[in-house]
């Protein structure tokens, strides 16, 4: 569960998150569109505490976590560039953040065979990443956002790198995953499709706000005005 209250972000001058409020039930799946440059990877780099948010705050399993760290909030994020370890194997890129908790080795091997299995990495444990495909590697940035067991996912474009034969097989794999874990999920697109057949509940952005939110059906149906007609496809 996340919420978020009249959340502000200024970049010096630029006004770039504008009164956003957003309550996320527990499991469910949000997708965040709008146009480039519109605030989507600031807003979830605010949930994420990796931006400082200007005003406003944020809750996550009903805890206030505006101000704490990023690793004191219940949650991971998942990029489009993997960001993996280059020099770590997949089980050492997986395992990290265990290992830097200190976890014993019993704690660890466990975990790893859980994952890769969810992840379908079992036989690319002693691979690096340079020796993996682009959907090999997604899948380790994945594991290895998953194997600290958060409640919440933060996904930002993580597969516009990939072709669209694997963009179409991993879409089904991270809902999969959502629904096994029954995480609570917001993942940035600026993919109509994804967003649309992926999310239980679409938000779409324009300059900093929000500018309407609701179930995919809804927005496609009863847009409230042209500009998220035209960026969810609904006949004009
Ligand atoms: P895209 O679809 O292109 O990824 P976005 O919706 O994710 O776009 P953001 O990256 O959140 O957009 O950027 C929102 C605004 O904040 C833009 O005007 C951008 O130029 C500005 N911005 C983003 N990061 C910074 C930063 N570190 N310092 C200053 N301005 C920034
Ligand atoms: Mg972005």
């Amino acid at each position: 569960q996340i919420e978020i209250d009249q959340l502000n972000k200024y970049y010096s001058t630029n006004h770039v998150l504008r009164d956003i409020c957003m309550q996320i039930p527990k499991g469910q799946f949000v997708a965040l569109v709008g146009p480039s440059g519109c605030g989507k990877s600031t807003l979830l780099r605010t949930i994420a505490g990796l931006e400082t948010a200007g005003a406003g705050k944020i809750f996550i399993e009903g805890a206030e976590v505006t101000g704490k760290a990023p690793r004191e909030r219940d949650l991971a994020m998942v990029f489009q560039s993997y960001a993996l370890y280059p020099h770590m194997t997949v089980r050492k890129n997986l395992t990290y953040a265990l290992r830097l908790k200190r976890q014993p080795k019993e704690v660890i091997d466990h975990a790893v065979k859980e994952i890769s299995q969810i992840t379908g990495l079992e036989e690319l444990l002693d691979r690096f990443p340079r020796e993996l495909s682009g959907g090999q590697r997604q899948r380790v940035a994945m594991g290895r956002a998953i194997i600290r067991n958060p409640s919440a996912f933060l996904f930002d474009e993580p597969l516009s790198n990939l072709d669209a034969a694997l963009r179409v097989h991993m879409r089904a794999e991270i809902r999969k995953l959502h629904q096994r874990l029954g995480a609570t999920s917001v993942y940035v697109t600026h993919d109509q499709i994804e967003a649309m057949t992926m999310a239980d509940h679409v938000v779409v952005m324009r300059n900093g706000r929000i500018e309407q939110q609701g179930a995919p059906l809804t927005l496609y149906d009863r847009p409230t005005n042209r500009f998220v007609a035209g960026f969810i496809g609904s006949p004009a």
